[in-house]
């Protein structure tokens, strides 16, 4: 029985309709259907998380057919992939390849004992495996076999887009490899000096929603006293910011850092969220086609907060440059008004992005056409 993609129609439930449709459009040809034997397994319950989701289907798995198995084998090593448990999934794979799959599913075992080689940082053993894996691949999953390989060879891709550098740089960092030349690893067009890697992005978790057309722009403050002018200082920050956003934010942690970019105190443009998705910086239907950009530092005082808040810093020169430059980028690259360019209080009742900074956003409108 042929499931398809998704973890839903590869084990159907008894009552989903998905079944029906399933099975009525897949001819069932290889596989003898099982009288009495193996029950539909329902999926796991969508919060679960990865660790949760690995264990259950793997108690399943005694009570598959040995074809069904091959397939939840190949699932579950693309979750333990996920996960970063590198050896569990390379063994996982190979266990699928050992049973009955498609050319289209030994591909993607093959990619991921691939992928598995770079999280354990031998991307050299996984090389050969993506190689086998590009001919079945459909053309996403090639897309980042390719990325992975040009970046260990040095040389450029033909297929890199942002959202493939996205996905694949976790990989990269594991490996001590860097992003293959010519690729900017945030958002295609847009000029970024810090990208991903440099910062050492955790990548971006599943629960994200995709942008759609961006038509507005949000500047932010991180509301942090931030006053360094190193790149590593700033690396670090945007890091622990991420891991904030991903770590504590609820109901259970965001997908990524929230702002699509971010701008340090020596006006360094640094790549956040990827622009493929949509951002959570400026509260709920707020971040519809709303692209964020957080200055740090705190520009605001904020006195209640402790002495360290008392008083709002300075902005300095070169960071509202780089904000002026950015923001003109994605104001021409998305055809963006003036007008839709805004600081964070006027669609929310918060301070951010403080005086200073509200008045170079109204300058802005003003100014610009
Ligand atoms: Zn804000």
């Amino acid at each position: 029985m042929y499931f398809g993609y998704s973890y839903v129609m590869r084990f159907p439930l008894a009552t989903s309709c998905l079944l029906l449709v399933v099975s009525c459009a897949t001819p069932v040809t290889h596989k003898k259907p099982e009288v009495g034997l193996a029950p539909p397994v329902a999926s796991p319950s969508a919060d679960f998380t990865l660790t949760q989701k690995i264990e259950y289907w793997q108690s399943k798995i005694p009570s598959m057919t040995s074809a069904d198995r091959s397939e939840a084998y190949l699932m579950i090593g693309e979750l333990q992939i996920e996960a970063k448990q590198a050896n569990e999934a390379r063994i996982t794979f190979y266990q699928a390849l050992r049973g009955e799959l498609s050319a289209s599913e030994i591909a993607r075992a093959e990619k991921g004992i691939g992928l598995s080689y770079f999280l354990s940082s031998q991307p050299s053993l996984g090389l050969g495996h993506l190689e086998k894996s590009l001919t079945h691949l459909d053309a996403a999953s090639k897309a980042e076999a390719s990325y992975l390989m040009s970046a260990f060879s040095g040389e450029t891709t033909a297929f890199a887009s942002s959202a493939v550098a996205e996905r694949m740089n976790v990989y990269l960092v594991s490996a001590n490899l860097k992003a293959p030349r010519g690729v900017s690893a945030s958002a295609g067009a847009i000029h970024v000096d810090i990208n991903r890697g440099e910062w050492r992005a955790a990548g971006m978790r599943s629960n994200w929603d995709k942008m759609t057309a961006p038509f507005r722009i949000t500047v932010h403050h991180t509301a942090e006293p931030f006053s360094s002018l190193s790149k590593v200082a700033a690396c670090a920050e945007v890091k622990n910011i991420q891991n904030q956003h991903m770590n504590e934010r609820s109901p259970s942690g965001w997908a990524d850092i929230g702002y699509h970019f971010l701008i340090d105190r020596a006006g360094n443009v640094i790549a956040g969220r990827s622009l493929d998705a949509q951002g959570a910086h400026a509260s709920g239907t707020n971040n519809i086609g709303n692209i964020g950009i957080c200055l740090l530092g705190n520009f605001v005082a904020q006195p209640s907060r402790g002495t360290d808040y008392a008083v709002a810093q300075a902005l300095l020169p070169a960071q509202l440059d780089a904000l002026t430059g950015l923001v003109d980028q994605l104001r021409q690259e998305y055809s963006i008004k003036s007008s839709n360019v805004y600081g964070h209080k006027e669609l929310k009742n918060t301070e951010c992005p403080g005086p200073v900074l509200s008045r170079w956003v109204a300058g802005y409108r003003r100014t610009q056409s």
